[in-house]
């Protein structure tokens, strides 16, 4: 392998000590690269890696705030401002209890190549907090966002960093947290986060983006393969924002989606799954998934989640966490003769699982290309906002559509040209990352 990446890889590990999300993601990244650093040595005299692993900016900060029996509750908010050679960084946050330096690392270095392969104009970053909102009454959700602005705006801002949600920021944390930006700033800059409602700047077909572009990448990489999800069994895991609307696609492309999960365990419903009653424990009551089984008579409810990968499908979509589907669970899914695994949630298959899956010649459809569809509705939001105009549903579909495209095209044909025929995983890596490293060597060393 190439000696630079190689190099860079272990300064990452030894000045990030325990940052292990961070070192797989920098890990997976450059090994994957490597084909363009041999082609392109002056990437190497401009110390373009050692630049492009450190973040711009790290913001870590106190989040204090008063829970609704009068204590007094501190938490940890972050965000990673980690490049922004090609745009404003951009990039969810995400509150849950999991959240640290590691991991808002690992998603803000994904992040970089992920917003520059959706082909629009935005840098990458990531922010979240250790802040569980489980369990939290409404107004204990409110003070929080509003005590977390209170430190976050100062280094935000529609032509600087727009933050959108991610696990546990949803459309009322946006609207919470926007509200909260208004009052501080006195000024109604609608651009500066994604994901809002649509009576005050949100755009048309952003909840739905990122589970309806996993489900066109994925269903053109099976129309290549000359197959189609019509009557195909498919397994997501998850239950909320990717996955509800990777379920309501595949329905609509004519598969039978017979299983989601929740963080305590998972549903099998072999009649295929009721959206609607999904939807309404989830959104409506902000249930558990357990209702479901208890609600309907074909369905079986399981705790825990890993088990999910055991029930016989031809198509698996991890849509709820990181590092969930591991070396058995891949095993598992091949013996069951699956056909394709699409990453809906960030890195949801761990580094052994994916070279099993590769090694087995499945297809497999990488996070950063197919989850791209979120993003990039997010920027589309963003460009709706500096008109001051909103597009139809039907016109931001069909341009998610055509970015979900112009990415597998993209990521195919860099496979190809670099020697990886087939591999998306290299292509896509290879894509976001020359436009990046191109736009930092205009740019001179900053
Ligand atoms: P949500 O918070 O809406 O939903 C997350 C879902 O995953 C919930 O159903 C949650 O269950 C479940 N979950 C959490 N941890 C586990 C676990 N260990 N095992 C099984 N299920 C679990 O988040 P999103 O749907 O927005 O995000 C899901 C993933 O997709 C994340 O990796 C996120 O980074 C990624 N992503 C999201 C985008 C977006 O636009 N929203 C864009 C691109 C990527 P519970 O209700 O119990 O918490």
């Amino acid at each position: 392998m190439n000696k630079y990446v190689q190099e860079v890889i272990e300064k990452v590990k030894r000045e990030n000590p325990g940052e292990t999300e961070f070192h797989n993601t920098v890990k997976e990244v450059l090994t994957s690269i490597a084909p363009v650093l041999d082609k392109n040595p002056q990437f190497q005299k401009v110390a373009l890696l050692e630049r492009l692993v450190e973040p711009e900016r790290t913001i870590m900060f106190r989040v204090p705030w008063i829970d609704d029996k009068g204590n007094v509750q501190i938490n940890k908010g972050y965000r990673v401002q980690f490049n922004s050679a090609i745009g404003p960084y951009k990039g969810g946050l995400r509150f849950h209890p999991s959240v640290n330096l590691s991991i808002m690392k690992f998603l803000g270095f994904e992040q970089i190549f992920k917003n520059s392969l959706t082909t629009l104009p935005i840098g990458g970053g990531k922010g979240g907090s250790d802040f569980n909102p489980k369990g939290k009454s409404d107004t204990e959700i409110m003070h929080f966002c509003q005590s977390f602005m209170t430190e976050l705006f100062r280094h935000i801002g529609q032509d600087t960093d727009v933050p959108a949600g991610d696990i546990g920021v949803g459309g009322r944390e946006i609207g919470y947290l926007y509200g909260q930006y208004k009052r501080l700033r006195n000024s109604y800059e609608a651009g500066v986060l994604t994901g809002k409602g649509l009576t005050y700047g949100g755009s048309l077909a952003r909840t739905e983006a990122t589970g309806y572009g996993l489900l066109y990448f994925t269903s053109m990489y099976l129309k290549d393969n000359g197959m189609d999800y019509k009557g195909k069994t498919v397994v997501i895991s998850g239950s909320g924002n990717v996955a509800t609307y990777a379920i309501e696609k595949a329905q609509e492309f004519g598969a039978k989606v017979v299983a989601c999960s929740d963080s305590n365990g998972y549903v099998y419903d072999p009649e295929g799954l009721d959206l609607d009653l999904v939807k309404e424990i989830k959104e409506v009551r902000r249930g558990r998934i357990k209702e479901y089984a208890e609600a309907k008579s074909s369905a079986t409810y399981t705790e825990g989640c890993k088990g999910i990968w055991t029930i016989k499908c031809d198509i698996a979509l991890p849509c709820a966490t990181q590092q969930e589907l591991d070396l058995e669970a891949a095993k598992t899914l091949i013996a069951n003769g699956v056909k394709l695994i699409g990453e809906g949630a960030n890195m949801p298959c761990t580094l052994e699982a994916i070279e099993y899956i590769q090694a087995n010649n499945v297809l497999f459809a990488p996070a950063k290309a197919a989850n791209a569809g979120g993003v990039a509705t997010s920027a589309l939001e963003m460009a709706q906002n500096s008109m001051r105009y909103s597009w139809s549903f039907e016109k931001v579909d069909n341009k998610l559509k055509d970015i979900m495209c112009s990415i597998y095209t993209a990521s195919k044909e860099a496979a190809k040209e670099y020697g990886h025929e087939g591999d998306l995983l290299v292509g896509c890596n290879i894509v976001g990352f020359l436009k990046v490293a191109n736009a930092m060597m205009a740019q001179g060393i900053v």
